[in-house]
């Protein structure tokens, strides 16, 4: 048979824990499946700056450790595992994961959304040591510093723009002779004296040094004619998009063609009831740990005003 339970809580970053110390306070006795990535994208950075509440700043990995410890005070029980599939269209809801079989009366969602990486080895090793996803997040600590952008869309020239006032320089790496972006966005990028380009180019090996472990370059090879050459610059940010981790839920929920679950405007209420999705997997404007975490303060309200209902 498998494990019943009022409330399942699919996510264990700010999104998913936050719904967590919300709905054990209101005793509702909450399983929260981890995923593969316990405590989320916060795991993957140093320092988090702009969390309310730490003055002087708090590691990622030590502020989702935090709130997971203060969701198990009230109750909340934390699984290692990771749902490979629903089914929303059965009462109670149908979960399974890799280890066991669940079923709930509602659901919270917070599955979060994965940055797109270039899948160097290299890049895995200066994570969060000069290399990010996350120009909102980490542009503060390159004051004064030469960076690149990796990407040419949209994504990748907003990045950049919003670099330059932290940046003396910003070089914009793409593969192609043409920017994806669209033309407004090229046109500010282009117009901007910080902002330099470096087309025709992929980044082939992140360059630092290991004490302290920071970046110092980028060795970017030409694609026309397999040249390589090294960019000296103290960060590398990814701007090549974002995918929310909602392929479990395809054809069960309505959603964006880009993959982010769609809610109701001011509320975490998907399509079906009884199912609520909070963090980036149903923003792709805003995808901050402070967002995350008030969306998953509203899906736990809803969540248990509807298990009331
Ligand atoms: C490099 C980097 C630095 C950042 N720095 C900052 C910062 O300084 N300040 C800030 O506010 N924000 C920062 N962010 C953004 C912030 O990390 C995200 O906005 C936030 O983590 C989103 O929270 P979430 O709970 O929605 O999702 P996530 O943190 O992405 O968590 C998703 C969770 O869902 C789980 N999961 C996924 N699939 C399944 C499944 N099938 N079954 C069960 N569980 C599943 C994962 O294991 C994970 O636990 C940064 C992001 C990156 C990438």
């Amino acid at each position: 048979m498998p494990n019943h339970h009022r409330l399942i809580i699919m996510g264990s970053g700010p999104a998913g824990s936050t719904a967590a110390i919300y709905a054990a306070r209101a005793e509702l006795n909450p399983v929260v499946l981890e995923g593969l990535q316990a405590g989320g994208q916060l795991t993957i950075t140093t320092e988090v700056e702009n969390y309310p509440g730490f003055a002087n700043g708090i590691s990622g990995p030590e502020l989702v450790e935090t709130m997971k410890l203060q969701a198990e005070r009230f109750g909340a029980i934390y699984r290692p595992d990771e749902a490979v599939q629903v089914d929303l269209a059965q009462r109670p809801f149908y979960i399974q994961t890799h280890e066991s079989e669940y079923t709930c009366e509602a659901l919270i969602i917070a599955t979060g959304a994965s940055a797109r990486w270039l899948g160097l080895a290299s890049e895995k090793k200066f994570m969060g040591h000069g290399v990010s996803a996350c120009a909102t997040c980490d542009g503060f600590f390159f004051r004064e510093k030469e960076i690149v952008v990796v990407g040419g869309g949209d994504t990748a020239m907003e990045e950049a723009t919003f670099l330059t006032k932290f940046a003396t320089k910003v070089t914009i790496v793409h593969r192609r002779g043409e920017l994806r972006a669209s033309r407004i966005m090229q046109e500010k990028a282009m117009s901007n004296p910080r902002i330099h380009f470096a087309l025709h180019k992929i980044p082939e090996e992140i360059i630092g040094e290991e004490y302290p472990l920071r970046v110092t370059g980028v060795k970017l090879r030409d694609v026309r004619d397999n040249t390589t050459s090294v960019l000296s610059v103290d960060g590398v940010f990814m701007g090549i998009g974002h995918e929310p981790n909602s392929k479990l839920f395809q054809g069960q929920l309505d959603m964006e063609p880009t993959g982010y679950i769609i809610t109701q405007s001011k509320s975490t209420a998907t399509n079906v009831k009884g199912v609520f999705a909070a963090g980036d997997v149903q923003d792709h404007r805003y995808r901050q740990a402070i967002t995350a975490a008030g969306s998953g303060c509203m899906a736990a309200l809803e969540a248990e005003k509807f298990l009331e209902g």
